[in-house]
């Protein structure tokens, strides 16, 4: 098997012996750590230097998604307490620039439903609401997901 390959490629014993040689050096060369760029010895699909540096570069990659994530459900939940408080008050149709001015985000919901035009249905968790250009209206707790 060996001397086939060696006689496949065509090279001298030496030579074909050297160029194995580099090659190997070359591939443990090129394997880094993902995350320090230290030299990573041991199994062949090793990423990391060691589980701290893979810690690291895990966290590294869902900081920003995790972020994200908590800057939209804090907006919810904002929504949430505006609406409740809505609800509290009796209020029936409240304007939009006044609920705006309350913190109520109304691009951010966590349900919609196309009815037609002009009553489509939103949800923020159990609460639905109907909304014009202006105003928020039927404003109402519902079961959850139905
Ligand atoms: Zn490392």
């Amino acid at each position: 098997m060996f001397a086939e390959k060696i006689w496949k490629s065509g090279l001298s014993f030496s030579t074909f012996l050297q160029k194995k040689e580099m090659n190997e050096q070359k591939h443990e060369e090129e394997r880094v750590c993902l995350n320090c760029g230290k030299p990573i010895s041991g199994r062949a699909d090793k990423r990391f230097c060691c589980s701290r540096c893979k810690n690291e570069w895990n966290n590294s990659l869902n900081g920003p998604a995790r972020h994200r994530r908590n800057r939209v459900l804090g907006i919810l939940d904002k929504n949430y307490q505006v609406l409740k408080m809505v609800l509290e008050s009796g209020e029936r149709a409240p304007e939009l620039a006044s609920l705006a001015d309350a913190g109520f985000r109304s691009e951010y919901v966590t349900e919609f439903r196309r009815i037609r035009r002009g009553r489509d249905e939103y949800r923020c968790f159990d609460i639905s609401y109907n909304k014009t250009e202006t105003r928020l209206y039927n404003i109402r707790r519902v079961p959850e997901l139905e």
